[in-house]
C-alpha cells in the first residue's frame, strides 16, 4: 500500500496474488521489450511487468505491454476450426483434420486447374521466427506458389528495399545504444513516443545526458516534434528533395568525408551531378523548408562527430519510400556515419517480428536474405531442404499489394491468409472487398475469428497467440529474443507452428522434407543455414537467448565456442572490420531524381489526409480494441483538424464531420488542434472501415509499399449530428 499526501487518501495497488512470473518478449511493436507475465494459483495470467535485467527496456513497459496479459482471454478469440461452402453461409464447427484436409484439397484443386501460382499465401509480422521459417519451407518447398508475401509490405518494404539498394543487403546497421554516442539526431517521419515508447525513453534519457540536438522532419506537430530542437514541417512526400538539398550543401561546402567515401562507396560522381540540381533556394519551393534552415541542418549534420538518422512510416509509406531510405543512407555514407558508435541510419521497424519475417520467411526469396534470382542460393536451399531445385521460381512473385489486383483480374483464385487482416489494413478497402469476393477459396488462420477478412473465408483455422507459443522474434536493433508459452492456446486453437506442420504432412506425400516439431530444434536448423552470412545466428540457442535477455545478430558459433559474452556479438553492422554486401564490399551512393507523383490537394479535395498511430492501439485494433485498458483512451475514430479550418467550415470541437476522397467517405469526430496545419487532417489508422476507405495507396515502384500518408480529401460539415453519431457508431466494431 502506498500513501498519498498527508496519509489521508491511501492509494491501494490491488494485490493480483501472483504465484509465478514467466518470461516472454512483448508481442506488439518492434522495440522488443522483455516482459514477465504473472500467473495466479489457478494458472491465470493476471499481471505484466518489464524485466529489469533486459538491456532493451530495463524494467519498463508501455501502455500496451502493461496490459498484454489480458490478451489471452479477450473477446473474439477463435476456439474451434470452422468450415462453410460459401462465405454467405453460416459457419459450421468442425475438427482439425477436416479443416486442414479441406484447405489442402482446395489449394491443390485450384493449382491443378489454374496453375501453381493461382493460390496466394499472405502472412504477417506477428508470428514467431521458427513459424515463419517453417511456413516458408512449406510454401516454397512443397506448395510451390510464387505469390507468397507478408503484410510487412505495408510497413517495412521500403526500408528493406532501400537497405538492399544502398548496402547490398537488408539489415539495420545501428542499435539503441547509438543514442548514447550520437552528437546529432534527425528523425524522419517518426513519432517515437507514440509508436515505440520505450525506444523513445532510451533516446530521451541519452539526450538528457548528452544534450545532442534533435531535428524532427514531419508535416504534423507530433509528440516527438514537440520535443525537437528544430521541427521541419515538410510538404508531404517531398523528403527526397530535402535530402538532395542537404547533400547539395554538404558537397558544395566540402563538408563530406572524402576518405570514407573513397574507401567504402561507389557512385559519388553520379550523386554529385544529381544533387547539384537541388540548390536550397529551388528546393524550398518544393519541400516547404526555407533555404537557411536547409543549410543550417546540413552543416550541423556533416560537422557532428557522429550523426544518427532514424525513420518510420513517414518515409516508408510513400511513393518515394525506397528512395527516401536510400536518401537517408546517402547522407550517412557521404558523412561517414555508418558503423560507428552514434553514426548510423536506423530504420525503426514496425511489428514485433517484422525483422524475423525479413530474415527467415522466404517471402521475398529464400531464407536468411537469400535470393531466388541467385542460382547458388537456390541450389543451396534445395539441397538443404531436400527439394528439387527446379521447383523454385527464378524470380520473386507478386508483392501483397499486387496480389489483390491479381484477384480482381482472376489470376489468383485461392488465398491462405495468416494473422493479417487486409480488409482493415489495405488502402481503398472497398476495392479489396470486391477482390476478396472473387475468390473460389479462402482460408483464414488467426487467433481471432471475428476479423473483417474472416467474413470472406471458407475455412477458419484458430491459432494460438503470442505467449501461448514458443519461439523467437527479432527487434529493430537485430536482437533475437525469446517468447515462451505462458498459458495454453485458447480453447482448441493450436500454435501456428503446429498448423504448418500438419499442413506440411499433407503436402509432403513422399516424406522427403523434414519438418521438426520443436521450435528450439528449428532454431538450430536455421542457425546452420545462417553460418558465415551477415545475419549469422549460429552461436545462439533458446537457452542462451533467454539467459542474456536477447542477443543481437550476428553471433557466430565461433564466438560462442570462444565463450564471448553475447553483447560482443552484432551490436553494429558495417564497422571497420566488416564490408558492405555488394561483391566489391562497397556501398552504393545512388542519385535520386524527384518525380512528383502523389495525389495532392486541389480545388475539389483541398486537404492533405495524413494517417498514423496512437500509443494505446495496435494496428487494426484486433487486439487492443478488446482490451478495456487500451480501448477506453481512444474508443472512436477521430480526425485532428486545424481550428482555423474548422472556423471557416463552421465545425465545432466534437462535431462529426464527413471526410470525402475520390475513393469513398468516412464519418469521424473532429478534434481541433494546431498539431496539423490548416490544409491537413490526421486520422489514426486503427479503426476498421474508416481511414482506409479514403486512402489511395499509390505504390512505391521499388518496394510496392502503399503511400498511406499522402491522399487528398474534402471536409463536409454534417447538419444532422445525431444521424452522424449513429453512422459513426457502425464503425465501432469492438
Ligand atoms: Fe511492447 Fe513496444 Fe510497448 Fe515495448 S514499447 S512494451 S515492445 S508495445
Amino acid at each position: 500500500m502506498l500513501f498519498g499526501r498527508g496519509k489521508k487518501n491511501p492509494i491501494k495497488i490491488a494485490d493480483k496474488k501472483v504465484k509465478e512470473w514467466k518470461y516472454a518478449t512483448c508481442g506488439y511493436c518492434s522495440t522488443g521489450c522483455s516482459i514477465e507475465v504473472g500467473l495466479n494459483s489457478e494458472g491465470k495470467a493476471v499481471s505484466s511487468r518489464g524485466v529489469g535485467s533486459a538491456d532493451v527496456n530495463r524494467g519498463k513497459l508501455c501502455l500496451k505491454g502493461l496490459f498484454e496479459h489480458e490478451l489471452f482471454d479477450s473477446a473474439g478469440r477463435g476456439s474451434e476450426p470452422k468450415i462453410r461452402d460459401s462465405f454467405h453461409d453460416e459457419w459450421r464447427v468442425t475438427d482439425w483434420d477436416t479443416a486442414l484436409d479441406r484447405t489442402y484439397s482446395e489449394i491443390r484443386r485450384i493449382q491443378e486447374k489454374y496453375g501453381r501460382d493461382s493460390v496466394a499465401v499472405i502472412s504477417t509480422g506477428q508470428m514467431l521466427t521458427e513459424e515463419f521459417y517453417t511456413l516458408g519451407k512449406l510454401t516454397r518447398g512443397l506448395i510451390g506458389t510464387n505469390n507468397y508475401d507478408g503484410n510487412t509490405t505495408l510497413c517495412m518494404a521500403s526500408a528493406v528495399s532501400g537497405y538492399k539498394r544502398s548496402f547490398g543487403s537488408d539489415g539495420p546497421p545501428g542499435c539503441y545504444e547509438d543514442f548514447e554516442h550520437t552528437d546529432m539526431l534527425i528523425a524522419w517521419g517518426s513519432n517515437l513516443p507514440e509508436q515505440h515508447p520505450i525506444i523513445y525513453w532510451r533516446m530521451k534519457e541519452a539526450q538528457e545526458k548528452k544534450g545532442f540536438p534533435l531535428v524532427v522532419v514531419d508535416p504534423r506537430v507530433t509528440m516527438l516534434a514537440q520535443n525537437a530542437d528544430r521541427h521541419l514541417t515538410i510538404t508531404p512526400g517531398t523528403d527526397v528533395v530535402l535530402m538532395n538539398a542537404m547533400m547539395h550543401v554538404i558537397l558544395d561546402e566540402g563538408l563530406e568525408d572524402r576518405r570514407y567515401i573513397e574507401a567504402n562507396t561507389n557512385g559519388i560522381e553520379e550523386l554529385e551531378a544529381e544533387v547539384a540540381k537541388y540548390d536550397p533556394k529551388m528546393a524550398q519551393k518544393i519541400c516547404g523548408i526555407d533555404e537557411d534552415t536547409i543549410r543550417i541542418i546540413a552543416r550541423q549534420f556533416a560537422k557532428a562527430d557522429a550523426a544518427m538518422q532514424i525513420w518510420t512510416m513517414g518515409i516508408n509509406q510513400s511513393t518515394h519510400g525506397s528512395d527516401g531510405v536510400v536518401g537517408i543512407n546517402n547522407l550517412a555514407l557521404l558523412t561517414g556515419n555508418i558503423g560507428k558508435p552514434g553514426g548510423t541510419s536506423l530504420s525503426i521497424t514496425g511489428q514485433c517480428n517484422a525483422m524475423g519475417t525479413r530474415e527467415w520467411s522466404s517471402c521475398s526469396g529464400l531464407p536468411n536474405h537469400r535470393y531466388l534470382e541467385n542460382e547458388q542460393d537456390r541450389i543451396d536451399i534445395a539441397k538443404f531442404w531436400n527439394v528439387d531445385v527446379d521447383f523454385f521460381p527464378t524470380a520473386r512473385g507478386m508483392f501483397q499489394t499486387d496480389i489483390y489486383q491479381a484477384m480482381e483480374l482472376g489470376q489468383i483464385k485461392g488465398l491462405w491468409l495468416i494473422a493479417t487482416n487486409p480488409l482493415s489494413s489495405l488502402p481503398n478497402t472497398a476495392r479489396i472487398r470486391k477482390a476478396m469476393e472473387q475468390l473460389e477459396f479462402c482460408a483464414v488462420q488467426d487467433c481471432y475469428e471475428d476479423t473483417e477478412s474472416a467474413q470472406y473465408a471458407h475455412v477458419y483455422l484458430p491459432a494460438g497467440t503470442w505467449a501461448e507459443k514458443e519461439g523467437v522474434m527479432t527487434n529493430t536493433e537485430r536482437r533475437i529474443n525469446l517468447v515462451k508459452p505462458i498459458v495454453k492456446p485458447h480453447g482448441n486453437s493450436k500454435p501456428d507452428l503446429w498448423i504448418f506442420n500438419r499442413m506440411a504432412e499433407r503436402f509432403n506425400t513422399e516424406g522427403k522434407v523434414n519438418f521438426p516439431e520443436k521450435a528450439a530444434d528449428i532454431f538450430l536448423e536455421m542457425g546452420e543455414l545462417s553460418k558465415g552470412r551477415l545475419s549469422d545466428n549460429s552461436g545462439m540457442t533458446h537457452e542462451l537467448i533467454e539467459k542474456y535477455r536477447g542477443i543481437q545478430w550476428p553471433y557466430t558459433k565461433e564466438q560462442a565456442e570462444r565463450g564471448e559474452v553475447p553483447p560482443k556479438g552484432g551490436v553494429r553492422l558495417y564497422t571497420e572490420d566488416a564490408t558492405f554486401r555488394y561483391p566489391d564490399g562497397k556501398a552504393k551512393l545512388i542519385p535520386l531524381p524527384f518525380i512528383d507523383n502523389n495525389e495532392v490537394p486541389d480545388e475539389k479535395f483541398p486537404y492533405w489526409l495524413n494517417t498514423g498511430r496512437l500509443i494505446e492501439h495496435w494496428h487494426g485494433r484486433t487486439k487492443t480494441g478488446k482490451l478495456s485498458n487500451n480501448n477506453k483512451y481512444s474508443p472512436i475514430p477521430f480526425a485532428e483538424m486545424n481550428p482555423d479550418a474548422a472556423k471557416e467550415l463552421g465545425v465545432l470541437s466534437g462535431d462529426y464531420i464527413r471526410l470525402v476522397s475520390r475513393r469513398s467517405d468516412a464519418i469521424v469526430m473532429a478534434q481541433l488542434t494546431h498539431r496539423v496545419p490548416k490544409n491537413m487532417v490526421f486520422v489514426p489508422f486503427h479503426f476498421h472501415d474508416c481511414v482506409n476507405r479514403l486512402t489511395l495507396g499509390l505504390l512505391d515502384p521499388h518496394s510496392r509499399q502503399p503511400a498511406y500518408k499522402q491522399s487528398a480529401v474534402r471536409i463536409e460539415r454534417i447538419e444532422d449530428q445525431q444521424e452522424a453519431a449513429r453512422l459513426s457508431m457502425e464503425m465501432r466494431k469492438f
